[in-house]
């Protein structure tokens, strides 16, 4: 007999990206650059900044349940009621609720195989099965994932961009996956990445979610450069959202990431400085890549998909003793590649001299 029950403990646990502070301490260096976990280079929105400034001093406070004031900006930005929003301690706590509310014990959740970690994990901690169907070069296959679809299945996760491959589901292949989908299953296009996108076939998701039961996840924590905030949001019709507020704990967002993710909202100076920081560092990044004959996989996101051509986790290993982090991927499945978030000029040059050093 065990304490713990049995499908926990066959979980493997987490492993989010390096902190600095860890590889400073354990291999004594002072510089240490982490191009790791998709984070903003540029620090969080300076507006989100005052905002949690001016907001130490109600500590005291509980923060406000229903968050009203973020759920009303958020509602005005999407064009859509406040009741069509929940608020989340980041979008990873709206894939648990997401589980919570919608999903019975027997049904099952559908996924691409070499997708965002957390859908699998949080999905097993549930205790729920996990289909995966295979990505079709390095793309969501979503033909083949309807294929999959039968009476089980309740919960679809579309990580769009997808994290760890950097591509995208267009606007035709998201409507051709929505026609005659059934109406017991739901569909979460998960958007973390959005901001960063630079085509013109990328799905407006929004347009989707009065006909259709789609969930949109976004985030304040890549973007808005706001991550240990831990705040995001979902976009569903109030049918769904209302029943993800009943399911979520009341204060699961607190005080501060409330007034800050407020305030963000309104830094579109910060925004434009970002897409542009990533839009930059893309180009110079494919250029080096390009000049040291490895390949990658084209990205709309905020990071890459590099095939170094020999073991990943051999390769963000020496990476590290030079001070700079990156993200091996063999939690994912994919031996020959590694993940580098696109970072700032300078960090961009040390992740490239570096790389080149070492293979
Ligand atoms: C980073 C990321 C998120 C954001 O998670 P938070 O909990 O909001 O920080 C969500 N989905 C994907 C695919 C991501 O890569």
């Amino acid at each position: 007999m065990s304490l713990v029950r049995k499908h926990i403990l066959s979980i493997a646990p987490y492993e989010g990206g390096k902190p600095i502070e860890e590889l400073k301490r354990q291999l004594g260096l002072k510089d240490v650059i982490k191009l790791a976990s998709n984070e903003n280079p540029l620090g969080p929105s300076p507006l989100a900044l005052a905002a949690i400034r001016r907001n130490l001093s109600s500590l005291n406070r509980y923060p406000d349940a229903n968050g009203f004031y973020l759920r009303k900006k958020i509602a005005k930005a999407c064009n859509v009621e406040s009741s069509a929003i929940v608020l989340g301690n980041g979008s990873d706590e709206l894939i648990d609720i997401i589980l919570k509310t919608f999903v019975e014990d027997d049904e099952h959740i559908l996924t691409a195989d070499y997708t965002f970690l957390e859908y699998g994990l949080i999905s097993k901690v549930k205790n729920r099965t996990v289909i995966t169907v295979p990505l079709k070069y390095f793309r969501y296959d979503l033909e083949a994932i309807k294929k999959r679809i039968d009476n089980k299945t309740k919960v679809i996760f579309i990580s769009n961009p997808n994290n760890p491959t950097g591509t995208y589901v267009t606007k035709y292949e998201l409507e051709e996956f929505l026609k005659g989908l059934p109406d017991n299953v739901i569909v979460v296009l998960d958007e973390a990445y959005d901001n960063f996108t630079d085509v013109n076939d990328f799905p407006q998701s929004l347009d989707y979610i009065r006909k259709n039961n789609i969930i949109v996840l976004k985030t304040f924590s890549k973007s808005y450069g706001l991550a240990g905030l831990r705040v995001g949001y979902a976009v569903a019709k109030p049918e769904l959202a209302t029943y993800m507020n009943v399911a979520r704990q009341p204060f699961n967002v607190n005080l501060l990431a409330q007034a800050g993710a407020v305030a963000a909202l309104d830094d579109k100076k910060f925004l434009k400085r970002t897409r542009r920081v990533v839009l930059e560092g893309k180009d110079y990044l494919y250029d080096a890549l390009t000049k040291m004959g490895l390949a990658y996989v084209p990205t709309v996101a905020n990071f890459i998909l590099i095939d170094v051509a020999r073991d990943g986790v051999e390769v963000f290993n020496k990476m590290l003793k030079f001070g700079v982090i990156v993200r091996d991927m063999k939690q994912y499945g994919l031996k020959n590649f590694i993940r580098v978030t696109i970072g700032t000029k300078k960090e961009n040059e040390r992740f490239v001299r570096v790389l080149k050093k070492i293979i």
